[in-house]
């Protein structure tokens, strides 16, 4: 079985589509239960370390995506721009991609500049017109994730994958997914 479900000390489990409060206004979720590939999790528990190290924690938006929550995003917002198209996969039906967010040691999030999927060129890495906190905030972000393995997503500050992520195959029939959906 290859998807683990993510249970660590210092992850606290966020999931926005088990919620309205995403950028399709839908619960897309049924249960706020988060999964990865077990290559993914090492490299996840390896970031939780780090960020422990600097006296923070991990936040979690969203994990593993089964391909019928690929379709209800698609659904309630057929945009490439905002949506991966399910019949070209999103990486977090491979299980091998994450969204997430550094917190204080109480579970306060940082300031990232912009909320989580905010679809704006703001939320790409990079940008000068945020605040100074926030461009560190990513900065301490992206330091922990690629010093523990993980690629970047230029346009999405919160979003993680291994690298070479179509090694991984699509997950879509997976029972994790039966479980996040019914
Ligand atoms: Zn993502």
């Amino acid at each position: 079985m290859p998807l683990q479900e993510i249970k660590h000390p210092a992850i606290d489990i966020d999931l926005r589509y088990a919620t309205p409060d995403n950028v399709t206004g839908q619960t897309i979720y049924h249960h706020a239960i988060a999964f990865l590939h077990k290559d993914a999790l090492a490299a996840l528990a390896r970031a939780a370390e780090l960020a422990v190290a600097q006296g923070f924690r991990l936040r979690v938006f969203d994990a593993y995506r089964p391909s019928a929550a690929q379709w209800r995003l698609w659904g309630a917002l057929p945009n490439p721009m905002f949506v991966a198209d399910p019949r070209i996969g999103s990486m977090h039906t491979r299980g091998v991609a994450v969204d997430l967010t550094l917190s204080q040691a109480d579970g306060t999030p940082l300031d990232m500049g912009t909320a989580f999927d905010e679809m704006t060129s703001q939320s790409c890495h990079g940008r000068t017109d945020i605040s100074l906190p926030a461009q560190h905030n990513r900065r301490l972000l992206l330091g922990v994730m690629t010093a523990a393995g993980w690629a970047h997503h230029p346009h999405e500050w919160w979003h993680y994958n291994l690298p070479d992520p179509t090694r991984y195959p699509p997950l879509s029939d997976e029972v994790e997914g039966e479980a996040l959906l019914k």
